[in-house]
């Protein structure tokens, strides 16, 4: 993959930032951590359950033609057998007999050198697989292991027909999920990148053969749409890789790529499958998986259109992209020269939508209840304490595109300040257009 775009010095900072304000940090700390195991803070969260909200409202709500599912992490242990997860779900490794490092083959610019110590003596490849082993029920024995999930979609495929029953769905549809998968990754790195425990969002479309390319360019572009319009990543940092090299029974796939701080990465994956998936679960579950055409008065294994997409990935590219350092900015505010750090999230995953500040803490009650009100609309916090500037900062750190101020001449003219993020401009408000002008603004 290529490295040009690799920035440490931004990946030190995002880290920090988060770390700082609560957006992710090492899960159990305490303990000194827990590799490629990550914790969402308060501000972390909210803006995971927003792009986790956006994704199942433009995939899911807004289509009449896809259906939702939430299915359990553990299944049965078949499942992963019929996927291919136990056979074949695994990386190549080496190990480096002198300074002992474990390295993944296809990652070594040179397969026959250690890239730690540069030497040579390392043990020949094995396979190593990713899947998470666990037991069920109290013997801890051959027969009761079972697996948690190493991708959310192999449960779609298992439930497509009791899904259909229930929704009275014909082909073409999708079935999406959100939800944990688990890998255990030789080497989790890049911060949230690589992760052993992480949040996938996916949906499978299930259609004819013949139609098949069709819904796969479809989806292609309703996701690169969705990239551009609705998570405002600039074009120039998104990139389409074509796969060559494709799996037997796979008919086309691409991946969307970013720019992350370390250099360009995977975040979603668009692959039309063939039967592939379906097949193999008839084979595995001794069921016909196949789909009756009413119409058509003919019977046939669906065709499967996927697009997979991990929610820290995203995550992290957006806090990539839209991290700004600014030091002009502080001079048109009229404070101290530091570095104004912003965060320009779009406003519609921004953890915080709207700050309300009052100008001085004997307006807290009137500033208090306006809070409360715009709360109830959009993603809000009230801060009291400090400058007005100090506050602004706060809020630029973590990408609150709206500062709401509420000050003395509020109290006669029922009017507030509002301060755009970006622009850094202000602009009188009156209370009872605030709702209309920030839905607006915000592009709900
Ligand atoms: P990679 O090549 O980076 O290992 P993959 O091709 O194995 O990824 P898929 O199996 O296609 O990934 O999974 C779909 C999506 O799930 C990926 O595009 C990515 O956004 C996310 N994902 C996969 N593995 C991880 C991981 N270890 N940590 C975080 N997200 C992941």
């Amino acid at each position: 993959m290529a490295d040009e775009v690799s920035n440490p010095e931004l990946m030190d900072k995002i880290v920090s930032l988060c770390k700082r304000r609560g957006f992710v940090f090492p899960s159990s700390e305490v303990y000194g951590g827990f590799n490629g195991f990550w914790d969402y803070g308060p501000y972390g969260s909210r803006m995971k359950r927003a792009v986790e909200n956006l994704w199942w409202h433009e995939m899911v709500e807004t289509r009449d033609n896809v259906e939702g599912l939430d299915s359990t992490i553990i299944a049965n242990p078949t499942i992963w057998k019929a996927s291919g997860h136990l056979d074949r779900f695994s990386d190549l490794m080496t190990d480096c007999k002198h300074c002992k490092a474990r390295h993944r083959v296809d990652q070594m610019p040179d397969p026959k050198v250690c890239p730690n110590c540069g030497s040579t003596d390392l043990t020949e490849p094995r396979e190593f697989n990713l899947m998470m082993k666990t037991y069920v029920g109290p013997v801890f024995d051959d027969e009761h292991v079972a697996w948690l999930r190493a991708e959310t979609c192999q449960p779609i495929f298992v439930d497509f027909h009791s899904v259909r029953v229930a929704t009275r769905q014909k082909l073409p549809f999708g079935i999406a999920q959100i939800g944990k998968a688990f890998r255990n990754e030789i080497t989790p790195r890049n911060f949230t990148f690589r992760s052993r425990e992480f949040t996938q969002m996916e949906m499978e479309f299930f259609c004819d053969e013949k139609s098949g390319m069709e819904w796969w360019e479809y989806w292609k572009e309703q996701r690169i749409k969705y990239y551009r319009e609705k998570l405002m990543i600039p074009e120039d940092s998104m990139r389409i890789y074509v796969h060559e090299k494709l799996a037997h029974y796979a008919k086309a796939a691409v991946d969307i790529e970013v720019k992350f701080p370390f250099g360009w990465g995977e975040l979603e994956g668009i692959h039309h499958r063939g039967v592939w998936d379906m097949s193999q679960h008839s084979k595995f579950s001794g069921q016909d998986l196949s789909y009756f055409d009413q119409d058509a008065r003919e019977s046939f294994m669906p065709t499967v259109v996927e697009t997979s997409v991990g929610l820290d990935r995203t995550i992290l590219a957006l806090l990539g992209l839209f991290y700004d350092e600014d030091r002009a900015a502080t001079q048109k505010e009229g404070m101290e020269d530091d570095v104004r750090v912003v965060l320009h999230l779009p406003p519609l995953v921004a953890p915080i939508q709207v700050a309300v500040l009052p100008q001085s803490k004997k307006l807290k009650e009137n500033a208090y209840a306006l809070y409360k009100d715009i709360d109830r609309h959009f993603r809000s916090e009230y801060d009291e304490t400090g400058s007005i500037g100090k506050r602004y900062r706060r809020q630029d750190e973590i990408g609150t595109p709206y500062c709401v101020t509420f000050d003395f001449d509020s109290l006669n003219d029922n009017a507030v300040t509002v301060r755009d993020r970006d622009t850094m401009q202000q602009e009188r408000i009156g209370v009872t257009q605030l709702r209309d002008y920030l839905e607006k603004k915000i592009g709900i």
